[in-house]
């Protein structure tokens, strides 16, 4: 491998070159700063590049090679969605609010990264508090699509899904209320997995809606996931939704077959107003499936889908409303100087903290929970919420896995959706479905469209993301669509 093309490299293949001596995590490290230095003016895919931080780090890790521990993540450069907070490391959550917020700690999976010396280079753009499918509500830039820079990346993770798409770095992290890791991925041509809620610890993953929100992996291929999966799954005592099961070794399951495996492809997922190119490619790759041994059903059914949006912008908009009530201009963040008492200085602070997507969510949300409508909006959510888990759940007795496209339609258009809230809203019909059941779900990528990505969501049964890592695996090792790159 040719010194400046080693940001190339694949977490895995990394780490065998690493684990030989051939490389150093300084070398890699260097290689992916360079990459970001020619990329970012195209892109803007990072909001913190932390050179000087990363090279100590880089260090650090070789010294850990060289004494003979080395870790699948050792020495990786990896970058970190900007919700996610991390120790003494600015983390804007991508809104003004928390422009100059320094956490004081690292989240868990922060943690988990730093015990295998894993090398962190910087925060990604996202859409303000992940409220959005484009990234173009990040209170600081929006992020170009590498494949068309006239269009978005996606959102929320957008920054992440861009970066690895890049080659800026050889893994990230996301986060996904309702599919903020999976439509980015899709969009840009990357793997994205958003685990089974209480899967990974949100300690320290800055809240949306804390009964969706999980983090999760966004990478160049389907070996790479498993390997952040190991890193950062797992019990955490100090996320009460974390559940205490073991944790699996996610790389055991993949293997190029898919005998004995049952998938079922709901058709209420195969929307009115679907681009065609998006239908052919899934049509395409599910028949691909089949050729791979597992026996599918081209006539499931899951009839309560069509209710999952509407439930779902009642219930991720009540969380935020709640979430966000503690931006308050006292406690941290940004604070309106120019006001005359308390009250005022709160008013001001979210007026001019706040972008006005996060504000249409928590006027959303707090309506919804007023007296008098939390009956009619929020409890009827709530038992919505629970026919959806129930119709998977029924699913799952049948299928070991559902398949469906991540998007509806290829990467729009900067500024296509922006003034039209549902339209943007309606870009997540496939993927908030499962986060309301709180079913874990991948996207690996399954096409193009004119040169634009397609991305293949992949649903499997609680706590059992080996058996979607399986799938994705063996698509993967017989098509070639993730070693396509952008043309920048
Ligand atoms: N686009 C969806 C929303 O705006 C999902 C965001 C996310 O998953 N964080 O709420």
């Amino acid at each position: 491998m040719q010194i400046n093309k080693l940001h190339q490299l694949t977490i895995h293949e990394a780490h065998e070159l690493l684990k030989q001596r051939k490389v150093s995590s300084v070398e890699l490290t260097e290689s992916a700063l360079k990459r970001i230095a020619q990329t970012e003016k195209k892109v803007h895919a990072c909001v913190t590049i932390t050179e000087d931080i990363a090279l100590k780090e880089a260090k650090e890790a070789d010294n850990r090679i060289a004494s003979g521990n080395i870790a699948p993540l050792t020495g990786i450069p990896t970058l970190i969605k900007d919700v996610i907070c991390t120790k003494g490391l600015r983390t804007t959550c991508g809104s003004k609010m928390l422009e100059n917020f320094i956490p004081p700690y690292d989240a868990k999976v922060i943690e988990k990264l730093k015990a295998q010396k894993a090398v962190i280079i910087g925060k990604t753009n996202m859409d303000e508090f992940a409220m959005g499918s484009s990234t173009e509500h990040s209170a600081f830039f929006p992020t170009y699509n590498p494949w068309d820079l006239s269009r978005v990346p996606g959102g929320s993770s957008g920054g992440s899904a861009v970066a690895v798409a890049t080659d800026e770095a050889i893994c990230a992290l996301g986060s996904d209320t309702g599919g903020s890791i999976r439509q980015p991925a899709g969009f840009c041509n990357v793997v994205g997995l958003k685990p089974t809620y209480g899967r990974v610890s949100r300690f320290g993953l800055v809240a949306f809606a804390s009964s969706l929100d999980q983090i999760g992996p966004l990478t160049k291929d389907v070996t790479d996931c498993a390997l952040v999966m190991n890193a950062i799954a797992g019990y955490d005592p100090r996320d009460s939704t974390s559940v205490p099961y073991p944790t699996p070794d996610y790389t055991e399951q993949l293997i190029p077959e898919l005998k004995g495996l049952r998938i079922g492809v709901p058709k209420e997922y195969f929307v009115e107003g679907m681009q065609n190119e998006v239908r052919t490619a899934l049509e395409l790759a599910i028949g691909k499936l089949g050729e791979l041994g597992a026996e599918i059903d081209w006539e499931a059914s899951l009839p309560y889908t069509k209710y999952a949006l509407a439930a779902y912008y009642i219930l991720a908009p009540s969380e935020a409303s709640a979430n966000l009530a503690r931006y308050d201009g006292v406690k941290y963040g940004f604070r309106e100087q120019n006001a005359n008492n308390v009250i005022e200085t709160t008013e001001k602070t979210r007026q001019f903290g706040f972008g006005s997507e996060v504000k249409r969510r928590i006027m959303l949300g707090t309506y919804a929970l007023s007296a008098g409508y939390y009956e009619a909006y929020y409890l009827k959510a709530q038992k919505v919420r629970t026919l959806i888990k129930q119709e998977f759940d029924q699913a799952f007795k049948k299928y070991d896995a559902l398949v469906t496209p991540t998007s509806p339609t290829v990467a729009f258009k900067l500024g296509e959706k922006l003034e039209d809230p549902m339209q943007m809203y309606l870009s997540d019909v496939c993927t908030l479905p499962i986060n309301i059941a709180g079913v874990p779900a991948i996207s690996i990528p399954t096409g193009f469209a004119d040169n634009l990505p397609i991305g293949m969501q992949i649903i499997g049964k609680p706590f059992n993301e080996q058996a979607l890592l399986r799938i994705a695996f063996a698509y993967e090792q017989a098509t070639d669509w993730h070693k396509r790159k952008p043309p920048l």
